[in-house]
């Protein structure tokens, strides 16, 4: 569940422990632990070492530590990050704590233990190696790139949009929303998009994401109630309506998933 403005979200919490320095990691679960780690490593590779900043790449959320790599944190299907200041007893489902001197507890949060707390010598490196496309919110999500890739693919448009190494951070909520911004059918070839309507999703991913992280995805729990009038999100829902047309929405089966769709403002290929 947690896409790109959801990890943004836990992005921005996590800068409240920037500057600490990790005294202990506490795991509930070594199930979320990713490629091989053990609780003792995790804990010998975060202790003593201080936080130096947070940053965010696709779904992916780094946190650089001083003179020692970096903790990588992936939220799976549905997890999350939280804050806990002082006593407050850790959220439920909490499967790893960081502890931090003169800083709240970083709780990672799984309730289906997928996702994963991962350590790696860089951002730059663990991007690399996971082959992640730009994010779409980087200067580097380029647009005569991005439309060439894209309309170069012979599948379906909406999993191009969900291949993390066309641009990454993108699920299936938000290829929903993007491909309802620009008026595409899921189904539609990616290589049978006419320019124009490679134009429109390449806006469209750009500001479906930034409407969802302003809207507070991530932090807030009334999001997606939250966002602009116009956008699919909080429709997508049994009943729901289009918010642009009225007609009933529809669901069918592309990349695997549900997704969600008008069929007036989508019409099928
Ligand atoms: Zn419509």
């Amino acid at each position: 569940m947690p896409e790109l403005p959801d990890v943004e979200g836990f992005r921005r919490r996590a800068e409240a422990v920037v500057g600490g320095t990790v005294e202990t990691a506490r795991v509930f679960d070594a199930r979320l632990l990713a490629d091989g780690l053990t609780a003792n490593a995790l804990d010998a590779a975060l202790a003593g070492h201080r936080l130096t900043e947070t940053r965010r790449h696709g779904k992916h959320l780094f946190l650089p530590l001083s003179d020692n790599g970096v903790l990588v944190l992936h939220f799976g299907m549905s997890g999350a990050l939280a804050t806990v200041a002082g006593n407050t007893p850790l959220p439920p489902h909490t499967r790893v704590a960081v502890d931090c001197a003169d800083r709240p507890a970083l709780a990672v949060i799984s309730r289906r233990l997928l996702g994963g707390v991962a350590v790696a010598a860089s951002a730059e490196a663990w991007i690399d190696a996971h082959g992640l496309g730009p994010d779409p919110l980087d200067a580097a999500f380029d647009r005569a790139t991005f439309k060439a890739r894209l309309g170069g693919r012979r599948g379906q448009v909406k999993a191009a949009l969900m291949d993390q190494g066309l641009a990454a951070g993108i699920g299936n909520i938000f290829a929903d929303e993007i491909l309802f911004r620009a008026g595409v059918h899921p189904r539609c070839r990616a290589d049978r998009l006419d320019d124009a309507a490679l134009d429109r999703l390449y806006d469209a991913v750009r500001a479906a994401l930034e409407a969802a992280i302003e809207a507070g995805a991530g932090q807030d729990d009334a999001f997606p109630a939250t966002m602009p009038a116009g956008s699919l999100l909080p429709h997508r829902v049994e009943g729901g309506t289009c918010p642009v047309c009225g007609t009933p929405l529809t669901t069918l089966k592309a990349a695997g998933r549900t997704a969600w769709l008008c069929p007036r403002c989508q019409p099928a290929p």
